[in-house]
């Protein structure tokens, strides 16, 4: 019998956490596997939700987030707490997803321990370290430590042999985020239970009007962006023929941002953050879906919705040649005249509401642990 190989699987943020699991579950589907899961508590209160749909409890949960969470302190938490787990658990291989500050830290972690580093996700670059700050800085640095990078595209591999042709192991694999809503998804339509509690916390939403889902989060558009995409929200609105939904995140600079800048209008929905088997019921009922979420970004053209994606950069162009997803920006009038376009013109909407899968088959975490088995036991 072969010797069991340990990975410890890091993770602090919801989309961190939707698109480790897929991964979690494929390693634990082989026997050669002990996968420790740590939860490093950046966002516990939105990946906890996460962790129970899918069924697979954290097996540490630091508990590192406080009320004003700044980067160095986080990150400085992460490092020495993840370093202490390492050290305990004495894994094989460290995995790693995204670019957070949790990936970030706990990448620098398995680095200094000098254990083998795994990147979910890998290779994504926006090419200007400003937007996303700090995600696309925390993403170069991540692949420059790491001894396994998982592109989810062949764009995003280019961007790693680049960068870095000689040194560590480049596969494409596609994104698992997919992997994550292909099974929520089928789950929905095959699993009542869901459906119903789903259906239940749910806001009642009105048939006779097309639905608008909005995200909007990212530190780029604090302050003039989020009031721009407010602006542009309040006159889609003002139309009456469509209802829009907007979960909003809980970070306390866009709740400000999002209520001030609908202060007096009760035309926007504005909900808390809801479940991710909500979300995917959500997004499956949208006509439309207006974000600057990366996530989203991946999800939009594989459910077949159209996405106007309320940035001036991406790190996921795959969609744009597709012409299913659109970079609007976030100037109002920009935002409003390519929202119509989809909702008045019918032809148009029908060659953007079509599903494509430019980041994914829904099989990339088999992948990964096959990837995963065959480098370490090279
Ligand atoms: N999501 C969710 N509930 C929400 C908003 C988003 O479950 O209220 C999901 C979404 O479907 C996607 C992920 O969270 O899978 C995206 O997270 P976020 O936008 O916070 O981060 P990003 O992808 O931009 O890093």
């Amino acid at each position: 019998m072969t010797e069991r190989r340990t990975v410890l699987v890091v993770f602090g943020t919801r989309p961190e956490a939707i698109k480790m699991l897929p991964v979690i579950a494929a390693l634990e589907a082989r026997a050669r596997f002990r996968v420790v899961v740590c939860a490093t508590g950046q966002h516990r209160d939105l990946v906890s939700p996460v962790l129970a749909l899918f069924g697979r409890p954290a097996d540490r949960d630091l508990g590192l987030m406080t009320e004003d969470q700044a980067l160095p302190a986080l990150t400085a938490r992460v490092l020495s707490a993840v370093s202490a787990v390492i050290s305990e658990t004495r894994p094989d291989l460290v995995l790693v997803q995204g670019d957070t500050a949790t990936a970030l830290a706990a990448a620098l972690a398995a680095f200094q321990a000098r254990v083998p580093l795994g990147h979910v996700e890998a290779g994504l670059r926006s090419f200007d370290l400003a937007r996303p700050w700090p995600e696309e800085g925390n993403r170069i640095a991540i692949d420059c430590l790491a001894d396994l990078l998982f592109a989810p595209t062949e764009g995003a591999a280019q961007n790693l042999q680049r960068e870095y042709g000689r040194r560590g192991r480049i596969v494409v694999t596609g994104n698992t985020g997919i992997d994550a809503l292909l099974t929520v998804a089928r789950r929905l339509d095959t699993d009542p239970a869901l459906r119903e509690t789903v259906g239940h916390s749910l806001p009642a939403l009105d048939p006779a009007r097309r639905l608008i889902l909005v995200t909007a989060h990212r530190r780029e558009s604090f302050g003039h962006g989020l009031a721009g995409i407010c602006q542009a929200l309040v006159t889609l609105a003002a139309r009456g023929d469509v209802e829009i939904v907007w979960p909003v995140h809980p970070n306390p600079t866009v709740c400000s941002t999002v209520a001030t800048g609908l202060a007096g209008s009760t035309a926007v929905r504005l909900t808390q953050p809801v479940g991710y088997a909500e979300m995917v019921a959500l997004m499956r009922r949208a006509s439309l879906i207006l974000t600057d979420s990366g996530g989203v970004q991946e999800e939009a053209p594989a459910l077949g919705r159209p996405a106007l994606v309320l940035r001036d950069v991406t790190e996921r162009p795959e969609a744009l040649a597709s012409g299913v997803v659109r970079l609007v920006g976030t100037a109002p009038a920009r935002i409003l005249a390519e929202a119509v376009r989809l909702l008045d013109d019918a032809e148009a909407y029908a060659e953007a509401a079509r599903p494509v899968f430019p980041y994914g088959d829904g099989r990339a975490a088999d992948r990964i642990a096959a990837e995963i088995e065959r480098w370490l036991d090279a």
